[in-house]
């Protein structure tokens, strides 16, 4: 699909639909909150997570992918706007995000408007992506951030500078007024949590207590997972 024939859809398009990858190795309260928050100010009739097969941007996970995506499960189980998508988990290849959106395209047509949904670090790093700017041609990009720190055109790479002065959205109806094609960003409650600390807290036999869910925590012991170097 062209990037320039996104704009062109028709004003009467269903709810946008989150889409939220992320290797979740393991998912906590910052995703949660991440896909919660975007419900809220995005007004998105729902999000989809898909936990990444083969993450291609990053060594192998420490646990295996059918486990994370357990994890996922346990800890969206309780919010009815939240479902997982298994594909990438299930496949034997790579997972790009890229073929994820072509295979939802397929599924959900031309007119549903797609959300994908990244953290500022994830949207700083866009550019190395595979086939990055079809990713814009295929879904919006909403892009989450730290109350006031703003996502600054000048702390991007001068290609995606580009791309987020053209495309940007100010409000949430704009995503409905079109299928893809748009970037924009939204605050969001800062919370210092990442995959890294807390595979490290359960390396050192620490408390990762209130960083996660406790149906993950208490998977995790029962799996004896993260516990090696
Ligand atoms: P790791 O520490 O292993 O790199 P991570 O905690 O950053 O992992 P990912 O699965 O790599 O988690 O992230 C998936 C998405 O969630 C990315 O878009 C990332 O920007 C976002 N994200 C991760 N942690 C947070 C957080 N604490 N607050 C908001 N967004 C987050």
């Amino acid at each position: 699909m062209p990037a320039t024939a996104t704009f062109s859809a028709s004003p009467k398009l269903s709810e946008p639909l989150g889409l939220f990858g992320g290797t979740f190795d393991p998912v906590h309260f910052g995703h949660l909150r991440l896909a919660e928050e975007a419900v809220a100010h995005l007004d998105l009739g729902s999000v989809r997570w898909i936990p990444a097969g083969q993450p291609p941007h990053r060594g192998q996970p420490q646990v295996t992918a059918d486990q994370r995506l357990a994890m996922v499960r346990l800890a969206t189980a309780g919010n009815e706007r939240f479902s997982v998508d298994a594909a990438e988990v299930e496949a034997a290849v790579p997972s790009y995000t890229v073929h994820t959106l072509e295979r939802l395209r397929g599924a959900l047509g031309d007119s549903r408007p797609l959300v994908l949904l990244v953290g500022a670090d994830a949207f700083a790093g866009l550019t190395g992506w595979h086939r990055w700017r079809e990713l814009l041609a295929l879904a919006h990009v909403a892009v989450s951030h730290r109350p006031g720190f703003p996502v600054e055109a000048a702390s991007l790479p001068d290609e995606l500078a580009a791309e987020f002065g053209r495309r940007r959205l100010h409000a949430a109806a704009d995503l409905k007024t079109a299928a893809a094609g748009g970037i924009i960003t939204f605050t969001m409650t800062q919370l210092a949590i990442s995959a890294t600390q807390i595979r490290k807290l359960l390396r050192d036999r620490q408390s990762a207590r209130y960083l996660l869910p406790d149906d993950v925590l208490d998977y995790i012991q029962t799996h004896s997972l993260y516990r090696n170097p």
